[in-house]
């Protein structure tokens, strides 16, 4: 099945065709790196994860190149220094490391390429520059601005018109601006503010400017995807398209525009306020960052999604019983066989992950099935199949005798708690089926008067 793509730009799902199916190449804005990520921050990063995988999958781990940037400069980021007492590459160093750190336990991969804002300077003064003698951009009072209505097309990704991108400008129009609508390239530093020489004296690089600078530098001035939240669809990526397409008339810049929805948590809009506001950091003392990565995967990338706790436990419940599938595993090899057909084609599919996540689940009941029947090859064949599907979604990369023991004894309690559920329901197959699991970890049930023990036999 071939790969469809939404793209933002035109409204509607697309079928995705690489300039140069030799070399993919994919840019994501990556994180401005003052403050730990929270789960708001970690949906793209999943997303864009599995879209990285899609394609490797599908054009080969060399074809593909995947950018993700790191801002390090940033206003946001000099204030917290100065609220933190700490330097700003103290500050800077110590995020950028959590940020990995974050990143791996909720199974990422590194992306091939992670460009740094403060290592890409001169390329951005070049494409001021370049801006500058196309005409549009002009320097005023220490500043750079890109002038907005030299760009005819300029509002077309967000659909915003004139009118509506002034009236957020208005209040704060700055009186060197030619236009309100324009916006800056570059902007003065003082003594105490991190700063480099320029044309225009002694300043930084706005953040727009910094991804179009990095993108061109390590994916050429037309690549094929650009991904990101859909609240950088304006300002950010309407200045990218401006700043990139104005430098390089001739090219296309990204052809494909894919943002994931809006992510709210306990039902409401996440605030510190609220008590909603989950870091990554936090989450991880609770949970495996593989449960985190499920919940945010079991909802379409392009949907709003209400993350929580409990849906959280639910994704762990839900992977205890894939991974009791790969315990079933009697030589443990660890092979990975074909990829389930509705896995590969729901990704395929504008990256259905819900729809793919039906097919992971198929794969896990065909593994206790061949268990039941006494197949022996069949059981391989499906606990292949299950790894596979498992892999492509980021998902299962652990030994499930690790993944059981890393959980400790609450997830026997939970185990034991479904069992008595079952048992409650009638559903005595699966109560012995879940004694059966619990046994091949070594695991002993004793039911009695004041309900269910259990210890351990290895
Ligand atoms: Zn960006």
């Amino acid at each position: 099945m071939n790969l469809h793509l939404h793209n933002t730009y035109t409204r509607t799902k697309e079928l995705f065709e690489p300039i140069d199916p030799a070399s993919v190449r994919m840019y994501v804005c990556g994180p401005t790196v003052y403050d730990d990520i929270h789960i708001g921050n970690a949906r793209p990063l999943v997303v864009f994860d599995v879209l990285a995988r899609l394609l490797r999958h599908r054009y080969g781990k060399d074809a593909v190149t995947y950018a993700r940037n790191i801002t390090d400069v940033d206003d946001k980021i000099i204030d917290r220094a100065l609220e933190n007492g700490e330097g700003i590459d103290v500050l800077t160093a110590r995020t950028a490391a959590n940020f990995h750190v974050a990143a791996a336990e909720i199974g990422c991969l590194p992306p091939d390429v992670e460009p740094r804002a403060t290592d890409h300077i001169p390329q951005m003064i070049a494409m001021i520059e370049d801006l500058i003698a196309k005409g549009n951009a002009y320097a005023a009072e220490g500043h750079v601005l890109f002038n907005v209505p030299s760009m005819p097309d300029y509002g077309k990704l967000s659909g915003r018109n004139r009118d509506e991108m002034i009236a957020g400008a208005r209040v704060e129009v700055a009186p060197y601006k030619q236009d309100p609508s324009d916006f800056v390239l570059w902007k003065p530093s003082t003594d105490d503010q991190p700063g480099w020489d320029s044309p225009w004296g002694k300043g930084r690089p706005g953040w727009h400017l910094e991804c179009s600078a990095m993108s061109k530098e390590h994916l050429g001035a037309s690549f094929d995807i650009h991904g990101g939240g859909v609240d950088l669809v304006f300002p950010h990526h309407e200045n990218e398209i401006a700043q990139s397409r104005c430098a390089h008339p001739d090219e296309s810049f990204a052809r494909y525009w894919v943002h994931n929805g809006y992510l709210m948590s306990e039902g409401e809009k996440m605030s510190k306020s609220l008590g909603n506001f989950y870091t990554v950091s936090d989450l991880l003392k609770e949970f495996p960052g593989e449960a985190l990565r499920l919940a945010l995967l079991k909802t379409h990338y392009r949907q709003p999604l209400d993350f929580t706790k409990d849906g959280v436990r639910e994704a762990r419940q839900e992977l205890n019983r894939f991974y009791r599938a790969l315990a079933l595993d009697p030589d443990g090899a660890g092979d990975v066989g074909a990829i389930p057909t509705v896995v590969l084609d729901g990704l395929s599919d504008d990256l259905n992950t819900p729809l793919a996540l039906t097919g992971v689940h198929a794969a896990a009941d065909a593994v206790f099935a061949a268990e039941k029947e006494g197949d022996a090859a069949g059981l391989m064949v499906a606990i292949a199949s299950l790894r596979a599907a498992g892999s492509l979604l980021g998902l299962l990369e652990h030994d499930p005798h690790v993944w059981f023991q890393g959980d400790g004894d609450e997830a026997i309690d939970a185990l034991i708690e479904e069992r008595n559920a079952a048992r409650a329901d009638k559903d005595f197959a699966r109560a012995d089926e879940i004694r059966d699991e619990l046994d091949a970890q070594g695991i002993v049930l004793e039911d009695g008067a004041g309900g269910t023990t259990w210890r351990r036999e290895n």
